[in-house]
């Protein structure tokens, strides 16, 4: 994976346009079945279920002056594919860290397994429905 570009500008780069910081993202899929343990009896996300999870990454930084990109997209999608491969078809609650995975709970568990490889990572989205998700700004 290319090194990333240095995250804000700094000394030295007056001869460069103002960027105002800029965030990119990629996004990706998977299947998989959870349940919310800690919730009472009788509500439906205490049922087995599954989703088809939609998750979104944004990394920040100032475009690289000569490519004038942040970063490879094809390189946030290397970065994720682990991670995609750990959750995809399987049961979210036998995960170590995702005991009890809600959306919040997945985020932060992305986050964590993320960043240190992406570590321009801004924000990680995750969204169990059309209608719903949660976005994680790191700790
Ligand atoms: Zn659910």
């Amino acid at each position: 994976m290319r090194t990333p570009p240095r995250v804000s500008g700094g000394a030295g780069q007056s001869d460069r346009p103002h960027w105002a910081r800029m965030e990119i993202w990629r996004e990706f899929r998977f299947e998989a079945a959870h349940l919310l343990p800690n919730l009472p009896d009788g509500h439906k996300c205490k049922r087995l279920h599954g989703h088809s999870y939609r998750v979104r990454i944004f990394v920040a930084g100032e475009p690289d002056h000569e490519l004038g990109w942040v970063l490879d997209f094809a390189d946030i999608s290397e970065a994720c594919e682990p991670i995609r491969r750990r959750l995809d078809h399987y049961y979210l609650n036998e995960i170590e860290g995702l005991e009890n995975p809600t959306s919040e709970a997945l985020a932060r568990w992305i986050w964590r397994h993320l960043q240190p490889t992406l570590p321009i990572l801004s924000k990680v989205e995750v969204s169990e429905t059309c209608t719903s998700g949660c976005a994680y700004r790191g700790d």
